[in-house]
């Protein structure tokens, strides 16, 4: 049947060489955004490498110029068949970070892909060059198969700054939201839950850092002296955090918790292990919030992280009461917590704990709002099925990543359902030397990708 010679296809371009030779070419861009001295192969990876393939599928395409000065530019690409028919967006990035030339280990480069066993290293091979190049060859072979008709329409983002931040994407959203405008998100970054277990992750945590700080005076006095008679910051500091957190993990303002966790979020979760990898550290069954899994925890429930704390010199201690503490905490959150209550909440439980006196430095930021699609949302049971279809056993749902991804602009200001599906794992080395994708998990990834383009040609929910 068509729907497993598309699958066939795509996968066959593996055993052909032919994506191996699509993926060294776009390696060797070093498109690494976070060095100025690089900004014209950003440019280059979206005009040499992007645009004809998209033209070569019937795709327009616009480079946009990022309304951040100095910043990497965006890709627009359009295909539409049938204005009736389901449009999907597909995101990806171009940008790299640093290379790390000298930091690789002996016979690999981060600039040309040298495959070894089951795996296959050079920078952007993971995060996101080949993440993307899979989704766009398994789309080029499912219009292939259905004779030059894919059956929906499909717009297509790329973004040149994501390691830097994705400076401009919600601008670009914002300004662009008619030509963006689609019923659904399809896109890949990230880990799999791990190796071996097709994912879908459906939105990601938020991270708010608050700096804390408390100057007493404006320098220290002898312990021996003042010590029983003057207020200790490092003291205060450390009863101020307690009240918040307390000493198996557990968060204790009132106002920084996350509504119930409804029943699809518990669900989706309930079947998932946390950990396990090779080089993950073991997880303590008796941290965090009480009443939990460790999944439901991760996923499914909002943390109060201690990033850094200091007052006077723990490698050189003085017989003084320190002048002033500082604490840097981090709340990281699941959807449906209000982020702006966050500051009001630790300022009002200060107080009323009689720790006034512990100022909110002005270090507090948003860097990336909880997203978080409903797992009962028919488009997650669509995709969940199709990929069961190709690979013959279910995908794991994970309401949201731990960690963060700029899905806060494709589920807020493009208002659109969000499917990532990941086609790497946690031990890939990205952002450090030795970066990889395991051919495995690439196999996986061309064949159900086509899987998914396919059914969106012929069973796509209504929207
Ligand atoms: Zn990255």
């Amino acid at each position: 049947m068509s729907r497993d010679a598309a699958i066939q296809a795509s996968t066959s371009l593996l055993d052909s060489g032919a994506f191996l030779e699509e993926l060294s070419r776009r390696v060797a861009f070093r498109s690494e955004s976070q060095n100025p001295a690089s900004a014209a192969e950003l440019d280059r990876y979206l005009v040499e490498e992007m645009q004809p393939e998209l033209h070569a599928m019937g795709f327009t395409t616009e480079i946009v110029p990022n309304s951040v000065p100095n910043r990497g530019p965006f890709l627009i690409a359009q295909r539409i068949e049938d204005p009736a028919a389901p449009t999907v967006l597909i995101y990806g990035h171009g940008d790299v970070v640093h290379g790390q030339d000298a930091a690789w280990r002996e016979g690999l480069s981060p600039w040309t892909v040298t495959p070894e066993g089951e795996r296959w290293y050079g920078r952007g091979t993971a995060d996101n060059k080949g993440q993307h190049g899979i989704n766009l060859a398994a789309l080029r072979e499912v219009l292939a198969v259905r004779g030059g008709k894919l059956g929906f329409n499909a717009k297509v983002l790329l973004e040149m700054g994501e390691e830097s931040g994705s400076p401009g994407l919600a601008a670009i959203c914002r300004d662009r939201a008619a030509e963006l405008k689609a019923d659904v998100l399809i896109a890949s970054d990230g880990p799999r839950l791990s190796a071996d277990r097709a994912t879908i992750f459906l939105g990601s945590r938020g991270a708010f850092n608050v700096g804390l700080e408390y100057k007493a005076r404006e320098r220290a006095y002898h312990s021996g002296n003042w010590g029983g008679v003057i207020r200790n910051p490092a003291t205060v500091m450390a009863n101020a955090i307690a009240s918040m957190v307390d000493g198996q993990g557990r968060l204790k303002v009132e106002g920084l918790l996350p509504p119930p966790m409804p029943n699809s979020v518990r669900a989706a979760i309930s079947g998932l292990t946390v950990g396990g990898g090779e080089t993950d550290p073991a997880i303590d069954e008796d941290w965090g919030a009480e009443g939990l899994t460790p999944a439901e925890r991760l996923f499914g429930w909002n943390t109060l992280e201690v990033l850094a704390m200091g007052a006077g010199n723990p490698d050189a201690p003085m017989n003084a009461v320190p002048n002033a503490a500082k604490a840097t905490v981090q709340l990281r959150y699941v959807a449906g917590t209000d982020a702006s209550a966050i500051v009001p909440a630790i300022r009002a439980h200060l107080d009323a704990h009689g720790f006034g006196m512990v100022q909110i430095a002005e270090s507090d930021r948003e860097a990336s709002p909880a997203t978080r699609l409903d797992p009962d949302s028919p488009w997650v049971r669509w995709a969940s099925a199709s990929i069961a279809q190709t690979l013959g056993r279910p995908p794991a749902i994970l309401p949201n990543i731990g960690g963060s991804l700029p899905n806060h602009v494709f589920a807020d200001i493009l208002g659109l359902p969000t499917l990532w599906v990941p086609h790497s794992y946690a031990a890939c080395s990205q952002h450090a030397p030795d970066e990889h994708v395991l051919v495995p998990v690439v196999r996986e990834g061309l064949a159900l990708m086509a899987g998914l383009f396919w059914d969106l040609g012929e069973n796509a929910p209504k929207a």
